[in-house]
């Protein structure tokens, strides 16, 4: 891994640029919710960036018509938090077990790898990826991070 000191802020605004045009087509609104003092963190920016793209664009696949998927990440204590929530249709419980699960997928082109790679590097971080979500009231996906990587 190739872990950098590197501005979280910027990082996520470069993510909702990139799924911006993606959002305006299907009617969508991505919403950052940045913290009032700038983040930085160090971990591998290109792999925390592929973190952050597979879960806002699963945010932006689940929604109906005129959905958001918001952005909020803040410092804590020791470590920080990244939430990506939407309010689309939900996991149905059943499958709430298996949605990390590599090839585990319900849609028709989906690959199934998106969650898999994001809990493979988040774990590598030494970080946790929680999820909730109700059903027909939409998902919320939390990380947290260590803010410094520890050599390993
Ligand atoms: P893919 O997107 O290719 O299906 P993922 O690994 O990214 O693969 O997601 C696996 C499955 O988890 C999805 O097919 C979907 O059923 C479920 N899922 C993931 N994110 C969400 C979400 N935000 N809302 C509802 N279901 C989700
Ligand atoms: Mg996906």
């Amino acid at each position: 891994a190739r872990h950098t000191l590197f501005n979280l802020d910027r990082l996520i605004d470069d993510v909702l640029q990139l799924l911006h045009p993606k959002a305006i087509l299907m009617g969508h609104e991505l919403t950052p919710q940045p913290p009032s003092s700038p983040v930085i963190i160090e971990a591998d920016a290109e792999q925390l960036k592929q973190v952050l793209i597979n879960l806002v664009q699963n945010g932006l696949e689940a929604l109906a018509d005129k959905g958001v998927v918001c952005v909020r990440w803040k410092e804590m204590r020791d470590r920080i938090s990244i939430r990506v929530q939407d309010s689309g249709s939900g996991i149905p419980p059943e499958y709430m077990s298996r949605i990390f699960d590599p090839f585990f997928t319900t849609k028709g082109d989906g690959t199934g790898m998106g969650l898999s790679i994001c809990h493979r590097i988040i774990s590598e971080h030494g970080g946790q990826i929680h999820v909730t979500s109700q059903p027909g009231r939409g998902t919320t996906f939390n990380i947290h991070l260590p803010i410094r990587q520890v050599m390993k």
